[in-house]
């Protein structure tokens, strides 16, 4: 058989990657630092919140970091994860295009997170931390982490959006199986949830609200780090694997890529994935690298890119970012890993310089594109990965009408087993449409704040 027709291209675990790429050093300019939010002055992560380890990562100028030998064993538990031909999704499209997809649901915690909540759990556990503090949207990154805590003998304690929390309890209970102690936010257990109780009794949460909670627990207790499950350096780092990986495989294919989508909500799946593909960009390949956002929360196709803080109650640095403002609240999509009101400093940056460019698509068609995939794939994606499908679908459908071959790319972050309620909405034909106010995003960019760094 000739090696572009394989289905399905599976790598053996001797070609796990032994070191994460980091892709800083290798930008065309440099990345801006995160400042202080209170002296406005560059600054690394808090210390209190991030062990040191961490926050070298988050930093660092080495290309390549090596993987310590303990997260590479957990990680032989599902992964090399499958690089799969959708031959019957190119069929029912009518296209000459091929469309590979890299499927990160076949983690035990059914996304890409768990790359880096084993990661981050290992580290945390090196530096005597007891106990985790996190946020999570629709709680898959909350029940990766309480998995990584798990393994390593961690407690987890999750801020859980609390429109998720109501929307989507088997994610509760799945954390609650791997131990972590979960609650709904805006919670009465901090202050700044208090605060926005105060204001606003049917508050439906916002990952920027609920990191604002997990950071103040954190500030709170010695034995308790915070973790983050998206945006910053060290997780885009931790997730090149899958990046790094595809590469491997589509080379076993002998073929490449032309087009990568990846959904965005902080940008950690899409990060992992394109920094190898950016990489090659930068030495002169043409491929195509599109960053999927929800017309929702559209920070880098409606936002512009300003100095903001990564949290609601500006406490978090502040980075440079495609942001709609730390104060804006996202209607509630289901694909609830989609509504940070900002994106990840370096996915803005790539942006910035032309590597990558960003789309926005809106929750009806996402889920149509969902279907299309669920019949022909068999696989019931995650909302959030919807996102890039249904570009995914979008470029596919252009080859159909211009002749080409193209080879595109999709990341599966995850599946959507915990998603079917959306399901069930869009099939009866009751998925709301999604809104999004000019005006509350003009109000909230009004609050950015005001910062004086040049250099
Ligand atoms: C959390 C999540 C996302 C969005 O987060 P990123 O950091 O942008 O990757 C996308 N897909 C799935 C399956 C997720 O769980």
């Amino acid at each position: 058989m000739a090696k572009d027709k394989l289905t399905k291209i599976i790598l053996e675990e001797k070609d796990i990657p032994t070191s994460w790429y980091n892709i800083t050093p290798d930008l065309p300019e440099p990345l801006p630092p995160l400042l202080h939010p209170g002296t406005q002055e560059p600054t690394i992560l808090p210390p209190p919140l991030f062990p040191s380890t961490l926050n070298d990562q988050e930093f660092s100028k080495e290309r390549f970091i090596e993987i310590p030998e303990e997260i590479q064993q957990i990680y032989k538990m599902w992964r090399p994860s499958p690089l799969i031909r959708a031959f019957r999704l190119e069929q029912a499209l009518g296209t000459p295009a091929a469309i590979y997809y890299k499927y990160e649901g076949v983690s035990p915690a059914g996304s890409h997170k768990l790359n880096t909540a084993v990661a981050q759990a290992y580290y945390n556990k090196k530096a005597g931390m007891k106990r985790l503090a996190t946020e999570t949207g629709a709680g898959q990154w909350g029940s990766a982490l309480s998995l990584g805590c798990q393994f390593f003998g961690l407690e987890c304690k999750v801020y859980m959006v609390k429109v998720s929390y109501n929307q989507k309890p088997y994610r509760r209970i799945m954390m609650e199986t791997w131990g972590a102690t979960v609650i709904p936010s805006p919670s009465t257990e901090t202050n700044i949830g208090k605060q926005i109780l105060e204001k606003d009794p049917n508050s439906p949460g916002s990952l920027g609200i609920a990191i604002s909670e997990a950071v103040e627990d954190a500030f709170g207790r010695d034995d308790t780090c915070y973790s983050l499950g998206s945006v910053l350096n060290h997780v885009i780092l931790h997730q090149s694997v899958i990046g790094l990986e595809t590469v491997k495989q589509l080379e076993k294919a002998d073929v490449e890529a032309d087009i990568v989508v990846g959904c965005v909500g902080g940008g950690s799946n899409f990060g992992g994935l394109a920094v190898p593909f950016v990489q090659k960009k930068m030495k002169g390949k043409k491929i195509q690298i599109i960053a999927v956002e929800p017309t929702a929360c559209p920070s880098m196709t409606k936002g512009p890119l300003a100095w903001d803080y990564g949290d609601v109650a500006g406490m978090a640095p502040i980075a440079k970012m495609f942001t709609l403002g730390h104060t804006f609240i996202p209607s509630p999509i289901h694909a609830g890993g989609l509504r940070y009101h900002g994106m990840s400093p370096l996915v803005s940056h790539m942006h910035k310089l032309g590597l990558i460019e960003a789309r926005a698509v809106d929750q009806k068609s996402t889920f149509e594109s969902a279907i299309k995939f669920a019949r022909t794939e068999g696989i019931i994606p995650a909302p959030e990965p919807a996102h890039a499908i249904k570009v995914v679908i979008d470029e596919a459908l252009k080859c159909k009408e211009s002749g080409e071959k193209k080879t595109i790319v999709l990341g599966l972050s995850g599946h959507g087993h915990f998603d079917l309620s959306a399901y069930e909405q869009f099939l009866a034909g009751r998925l709301e449409a999604d809104t999004y106010s000019e005006e509350k995003v003009k109000q909230s960019l009004a609050e950015l704040p005001k910062v004086k760094y040049a250099g």
